[in-house]
Formats: structure tokens, sequence, C-alpha cells
């Protein structure tokens, strides 16, 4: 278990700077990267980076790629995250670059857990969701344990109030909602299944590798250590310390399960 907040949040801050996720890669340089490791398990963040879904650039998931690095290189699993933006979305495509590259470590290193990161606004009211596709995926119990033992609360999918809207189009600020629900922990919400209709890195996991998989879905207020504002998300903002702490040490938790 990692006591030393400062510490964390400062290499978490450190492994965000050394992507890019506005940018094109150049040449020949690959889109997304791998950590090797030993522990058979893989922590994923496809959408780290800004990516293309049916002619649509989506927004980057900040923070997943540096979560993803620090959770390998503190756990000694393996790892793959968007470095670059891409013309794939590796959460929605039935087969690309991404999910070979996963089918391919799959393989070498005989892993046979994937977590998928993801991030999610707090305009949800979850501080954290579990997509198992309804235990398709992996069992209940298993993922909700490691969160729970950090100090997240189960709530039930039906207890959660729906997300607040967007203001013609505008985002919200994101600290709106975030602390009431910062510890709470979902499983299996309609909107965050892990993958019962779309081809999901954990869906890919599950059909095509046959191994277990979870989606994990992390609000803002648990992930982001400091984003600058930009000119379509203008607001600065800091999530909370203690919440990206409880979240690295659940994810941890998982791995070693
Ligand atoms: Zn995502």
């Amino acid at each position: 278990m990692i006591t030393n907040t400062s510490e964390l949040l400062l290499q978490l801050q450190q492994f965000e700077s050394e992507i890019f996720p506005r940018s094109i890669a150049v040449g020949e340089v690959p889109w997304f990267c791998c950590i090797e490791g030993s522990v058979p398990v893989l922590v994923s963040a496809p959408h780290a980076c800004r990516h293309m879904r049916d002619g649509v650039e989506k927004m980057s998931e900040e923070f997943t790629a540096a979560l993803a690095k620090q959770v390998a290189g503190l756990t000694g699993c393996h790892a793959i995250y968007t470095r670059y933006k891409s013309d794939e979305d590796p959460n929605w495509v039935t087969l690309g670059a991404y999910k070979s590259r996963v089918a391919e470590l799959v393989l070498q290193h005989g892993i046979r857990f994937v977590i998928d990161l993801h991030g999610m606004t707090n305009r949800h009211h979850m501080g954290v969701a579990l997509g198992t596709m309804h235990g398709r995926a992996c069992r209940h119990f298993d993922v909700i344990a490691p969160f729970t033992r950090h100090g997240f609360e189960v709530v039930s999918a039906d207890a959660v109030p729906p997300p607040l809207e967007l203001i013609d189009g505008v985002p919200l600020p994101p600290g709106v909602g975030a602390e009431q629900h910062r510890q709470s922990v979902v499983t299996d919400h309609p909107r965050f299944t892990g993958g019962l209709r779309n081809h999901t890195v954990t869906r890919f996991a599950v059909e095509q590798l046959g191994i277990s998989a979870v989606q994990v879905e992390i609000a803002s207020v648990n992930r982001i250590v400091f984003r600058a504002a930009v000119s379509d998300w203008p607001y600065e903002y800091c999530g909370s310390a203690e919440g990206i702490t409880a979240t690295v040490n659940a994810l941890i938790a998982l791995v070693n399960r």
C-alpha cells in the first residue's frame, strides 16, 4: 500500500507529461506503447489520448496512461496505453492495431486478467464504475473487494442519480458533483457495463482471448492530479489527492489479487 501521496502524485504528473494526447505521432513512432512485466496481468489505457470514433474526435481520458504506467511499475504487471492521438478507437473497433498488440502480449506472457482503465467526468455521480459485462467478464466480488478495502463504498447502480446535463454543449466545471460521490464504487451501471453492446477491450479479452477482464471508469476527482484550462474544456482542475491515492492503492490490490 502506498502512503506517500505527494510522491505518488508527482510521479503521475511526470508520467502524464510523457504522453502527447493532442499530437499525431511523427514518422514511424507508434501511437501506443507497452511496458512488459512479470506478473500475468495487463493494465490498459486505450483512451489516454484523443482518438477518432466514427469520424468524431473524442477527448482524452487524462491520467489513465499515467495510472497504467504507475500501477505497472509498482506491481510488476504489464501495461499498454496510448501516447499520441489516433485515428482508431481501440475500445470501439472490432480489431485494430491496439487490440492486436493486446492479443500478442496476452499470448506471449500468459496474461490472465486485463484491467481496462477509462476516465469519466464527475457529472455521473460515481467515484468508480466497474464494468463486468454483468459477471461475464469477471466475478463481481473479485473486483469490488480491492476498492472497498481502500475506502470505497458500494452503491447500487439504481441509486445513482441521472448525470448532470451539459449546458448548451458546454462542459460543466469538473468539480461539480465531485466530493459527494467520490468514494462510491458502482458495478455494471447501464452506461458502463464493460461492453455488452460495444466492442470494448474488456469484451475482446473475454470473448476473443478467453481470459477475465474488467473495465474501470474513474471519475475526474479520482485521477486528475492537475489539468490546465484548454479552449474546449475551459477549467483548470485538481482532483482529490486522497481519492487518487485510494484509486492507485485499489488498482494495485486488484492486480495482486
Ligand atoms: Zn474511455
